[in-house]
């Protein structure tokens, strides 16, 4: 596939060093908090290039730290550890903390369909690693101690700024003012690998080490557990474009001062979400969650169709009217999908199509092409059976579930079209051996045969959602939505609207 290379700033060949397997990292979350939807475009989108390279036929091993120590709240080596604020924040001790957030936001992905990487490592798992690194880069002569920490001294490496492209000079002007000096420093651009001064007095977590009781820095976590887990050249490096200064910048210079060589090959960057006051942050008091979307009444695999639409190198505005939109583009792709008879040859279409993936998906991550490959399938002339199975395979890589909703939706339609719906008949319907919409008339449902069958589909849904066959309870959902009804999930129960 062709890739945009950070490293080159050009769309280049991916290659990895070896032809059959790729060799990936990608910078996980610091669990202090929920994720919000702009941390997880940025994940969403890693995930549909690893399906990518399993399409083109790779083995894809890839790697997730998970930040539960050290990283400060400042773009530099000053403000708050992000942890220690988050368990103040909850009276929680930091592992308390850690372990909640880690698995919201597990569950978060697994509603998006982004699969886990094969290997999650906690930065408190290997503390011992990174001091063995620490100490490497000191006995190099690339780091010192200075009041109490170990710098990484950045004027040791001949191109610090290799990823940014930008000088020394231009980068020292957009410098943010905020950020407090530290006077250990030797040059601006020095940051901590070891802390032992720390600011502050309450700091949970803490390890021996040669240089004192204290605790890593946050960018030397990333380069160690990619170089222990994946060996000591990366083939694939991925993160948000707000980690390629300082932390991937700071990456670089370290993991390439330790071993001496190049390091890693291709560096991926998804672009910021932004919500229509400007960048999206958890700062701002109440930030969007896929929970609240959810609370609303979104499907998240819509929130998934509403990213792939863009593409990932650019900046993309989050407004419920857009997330609108994409919903319900999403639902009639679903209903036609369903809409598909089952018969006709296979195989047909499937070859056509895994060319025109790689001529679109396959050209830097086209998603938004990748959707309108969906849609030129449902128009093809091919029967039903040879549709479905090329929808199958692209989506494959988009993981919109397609064919898992759309088959729900038939059989919800089904059990729709089974269930009688008429006022008061509930006695002859179980004498004929029909299920019988249940009795609503007590909920104002009274003498409204269809607001009876809305009625009765919502007990199925709840039904599903208690048997956990959530793709049953979105596909009634999605049912209802095509007739204009909208349903409210409270702790109540479900209320529903109709237009
Ligand atoms: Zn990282």
């Amino acid at each position: 596939m062709k890739l945009y290379n950070t490293l080159t700033k050009t769309v280049d060949p991916f290659l990895p060093r070896d032809p059959k397997t790729v060799k990936m990292y990608t910078c996980g979350p610091t669990v202090y908090h929920f994720a919000h939807i702009g941390n997880l475009r940025t994940y969403l989108m890693e995930d549909v290039l690893e399906r990518y390279l399993r399409f083109e036929g790779y083995t894809v091993e890839r790697v997730m730290n998970i930040t539960d120590v050290g990283h400060l709240a400042g773009d530099t080596d000053t403000g708050e550890d992000k942890m220690v604020a988050g368990a103040r924040r909850e009276h929680k001790s930091v592992y308390e903390i850690a372990s909640y957030y880690e698995n919201a936001f597990f569950e978060d992905c697994r509603r998006l369909n982004i699969r886990k990487p094969e290997k999650v490592v906690p930065a408190t798992s290997c503390i011992e690693d990174f001091i063995s690194v620490i100490k490497t880069l000191l006995d190099k002569g690339v780091a010192y101690p200075a009041g109490g920490n170990i710098y990484f001294d950045t004027s040791k490496v001949a191109d610090y700024y290799t990823l940014t492209g930008h000088s020394a000079e231009a980068l020292k002007v957009g410098v943010r003012e905020d950020v407090g000096e530290d006077a250990n420093k030797r040059n601006k651009s020095d940051f901590v690998l070891w802390f032992t001064k720390s600011k502050f007095e309450d700091q949970e977590l803490k390890w021996n080490s040669p240089w004192g009781v204290g605790y890593p820095g946050w960018h030397i976590e990333c380069s160690t557990i990619s170089m222990r887990e994946l060996g000591d050249y990366l083939d694939l490096h991925c993160g948000g474009v707000d980690n390629i200064f300082p932390h991937h910048t700071n990456e670089i210079a370290q993991s390439e001062a330790y071993l001496g060589h190049p390091w890693c090959g291709h560096w991926f960057h998804v672009h910021h979400l932004n919500d229509e006051t400007g960048k999206m942050s958890k700062s701002k008091g109440e930030f969007l969650t896929l929970s609240l979307l959810e609370k609303k009444g979104y499907d998240p695999l819509a929130y998934r169709y509403f990213c792939l639409e863009s593409h990932y190198r650019k900046p993309l505005t989050f407004s419920f009217e857009g997330l609108d939109n994409a919903a319900s583009a999403y639902r009639r792709l679903i209903s036609r999908t369903a809409a598909l008879p089952r018969e006709g040859e296979a195989r047909l279409l499937v070859e056509k199509y895994r060319e025109e993936m790689r001529r679109t998906v396959g050209n830097d991550l086209n998603t938004a092409m990748g959707i309108t490959l969906l849609y030129n399938i449902l128009k093809e002339k091919a029967g039903g059976r040879a549709r479905r199975e090329a929808l199958a395979l692209v989506d494959e890589v988009l993981g919109l579930s397609l064919l898992e909703k759309a088959d729900a939706l038939s059989a919800a339609e089904g059990t729709a079209g089974k269930l009688c719906g008429a006022a008061g008949c509930a006695k002859e319907c179980a004498e004929n051996g029909r299920p019988a919409a249940p009795d609503t008339r007590e909920n104002g449902a009274d003498g409204d045969p269809e607001a009876e069958e809305i009625e009765a589909l919502i007990a199925r849904r709840a039904a599903a959602k208690k048997e956990k066959n959530y793709a049953e309870a979105d596909a009634i959902r999605a049912a209802l939505a095509e007739r204009g009804v909208t349903l409210t999930d409270t702790p109540a129960g479900t209320v529903w609207s109709r237009r």
